[in-house]
């Protein structure tokens, strides 16, 4: 399968295929060997071009790297700007995460605008994985529901309306709490001059890739 020759696990490539996708579109053939190598990588990417496959199969392929045993931990945080991106993203880590072994792997998706409480609730036992709009993330984090110390991974998907939506300061204060050594995705329909900025201060050494 093409998905294989990306160097992605039987699981991921089954899950793909059960999606309907036969070849990869352009920015996962670019993406996913780089993110997968563990390199940072920022793309420019519009909404259509299977962007967010692009970085689920590597991520999910990064968590079922997990020991047997280990502690769920919170390993990859995924910002967006609004919450129908976050019901997006979270539907496609959903979908393709069917057949990974990482047993139960726990998602939690939490968004502005709606009573943070059942939020609270689902992070009870912690999740492996969260897609998140910034402001509602910072509101959990001083709430105690959840914490950043073990991500691995960070995604801002469509960073131009990240920053269109007045979120530069909960971004910077998020990064604030992150660990030093962790894998960073940046995507973005565009690059205006603040976009760039952000790239700059958060990336190490990127994969810059155009489709
Ligand atoms: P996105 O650009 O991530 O919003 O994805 C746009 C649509 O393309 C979604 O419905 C995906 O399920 C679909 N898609 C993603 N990757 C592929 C692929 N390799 N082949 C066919 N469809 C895909």
């Amino acid at each position: 399968s093409p998905f294989a020759a990306l160097g992605l696990s039987p699981a991921l490539v089954r899950a793909a295929g059960e999606r309907g996708y036969a070849e990869p579109t352009a920015i996962q053939a670019a993406a996913i060997p780089a993110l997968l190598e563990g390199r940072d990588v920022i793309a420019s990417a519009q909404t259509g071009s299977g962007k967010t496959a692009a970085f689920v199969l590597p991520m999910l392929q990064q968590l079922e790297s997990a020991p047997r045993g280990a502690p769920r931990r919170l390993r990859a945080l995924v910002l967006v700007p609004t919450r129908e991106l976050a019901a997006q993203v979270a539907e496609s880590i959903d979908g393709l995460a069917e057949h990974i072994a990482v047993p139960a792997l726990k998602l939690a998706c939490v968004f502005g605008g709606v009573s943070i409480n059942p939020q609270m609730m689902g992070l009870r036992g912690g999740a492996d994985v969260v897609v998140a709009t910034p402001g509602r993330l910072l509101d959990l984090i001083t709430h105690n529901a959840l914490g950043l110390a073990w991500v691995e991974m960070l995604v801002l998907d469509e960073a131009d309306r990240l920053l269109d939506a007045g979120f530069a300061d909960e971004l910077a204060r998020i990064v604030a709490l992150l660990p030093r050594r962790r894998q960073n995705l940046l995507f973005s329909a565009t690059f205006p001059p603040a976009v760039q900025a952000l790239a700059q201060r958060l990336l190490r050494d990127p994969v810059r890739i155009e489709v």
